[in-house]
């Protein structure tokens, strides 16, 4: 049976397929067991609190993490550090000397402007001997100090990127509020979401948005404790890992390299049964459909 439509009436049937359409998960990303969403702990500049804090929270729960450490930071607390190697968490890199622009009062005597890619080659290559040296693994992630990605200025200015792409699997970038899109990242430049001094209801609203689109949140912190500047709640965390950890939730909680090198394989995968010349950023497959 054909049907007239009036023309408001079609209209509107338009706008409403359209908000729907809006409303369809990103990429029905194909996570482990069916989970509709990752969600990665990571923590940065190997601070005091994090092995006198914060892994014991983590180990409670058998939750591992992702840790972006400076060698200096690890040697303060090497036997703490060493059991969170054993505990099983991930060491990654995050430079020898954490510069940053010379912008920030802190680091103008370390600043990114003054630095050329070779010295930050060595930087980089630099920690990971070190973190291999003192901890016996070599990290495959990195997070990029202040999330800032250059070294130089004006014209002669130029992205570290590439760079950090052929040494790492993965590196995380600055913080911002939008998760990561796993058919779509950039593996040398993930997004990721700040989880200092956030209660739970707001990493949760943050999570539970992901999982409508089968994203993956990457939090990224620096103390762990109570309270505090640039600090991750530890009460908003075992709330976090609760609710992670709860079959109902769909969740996958695992590290940042671990992730990274799931989602590579199954970019793969996919890149394989695609017939040459199709792009990368393909369709894949809707979830609840056999793999
Ligand atoms: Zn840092």
């Amino acid at each position: 049976m054909v049907m007239k439509l009036s023309l408001p009436l079609a209209i509107s049937l338009l706008a409403l397929a359209a908000l729907a359409s809006a409303q369809q998960p990103a990429t029905n990303f194909q996570w482990p067991e069916g989970k509709q969403v990752a969600l990665s702990l990571s923590f940065d500049d190997a601070r005091a609190s994090q092995v006198e804090r914060g892994a014991a929270l983590l180990d409670r729960y058998n939750v591992k993490a992702t840790f972006y450490v400076m060698p200096s930071g690890v040697e303060r607390k090497l036997a703490g550090w060493r059991k969170v190697v054993a505990s099983g968490h991930e060491i990654a890199n995050h430079t020898l000397n954490h510069p940053c622009s010379g912008n920030i009062a802190w680091s103008r005597n370390n600043s990114l402007e003054n630095y050329t890619l070779e010295r930050m080659r060595q930087e980089l290559l630099g920690a990971n001997r070190r973190i291999q040296e003192l901890l016996g693994v070599t990290p495959e992630s990195f997070a990029y100090p202040c999330g800032q990605t250059f070294v130089g200025r004006g014209v002669d200015a130029r992205s570290y990127v590439p760079m950090v792409a052929s040494l790492f699997v993965s590196a995380r970038g600055g913080s911002g509020k939008m998760p990561a899109d796993p058919a779509r990242i950039d593996f040398s430049q993930l997004a990721a979401v700040d989880s200092d001094g956030k209660d739970f209801k707001q990493i949760f609203r943050i999570v539970e948005t992901a999982k409508q689109s089968g994203s993956w949140v990457v939090l990224a912190g620096h103390d762990m404790g109570e309270d505090g500047e640039q600090t991750t709640r530890l009460a908003m965390l075992e709330e976090l890992i609760r609710y992670a950890q709860n079959p109902a939730n769909s969740v996958w909680i695992a590290p940042v390299g671990r992730v990274a090198q799931y989602v590579h394989a199954q970019r793969r995968k996919k890149i394989q049964s695609t017939k040459p010349g199709q792009p990368e950023a393909f369709r894949l497959q809707p979830r609840g459909q056999p793999r």
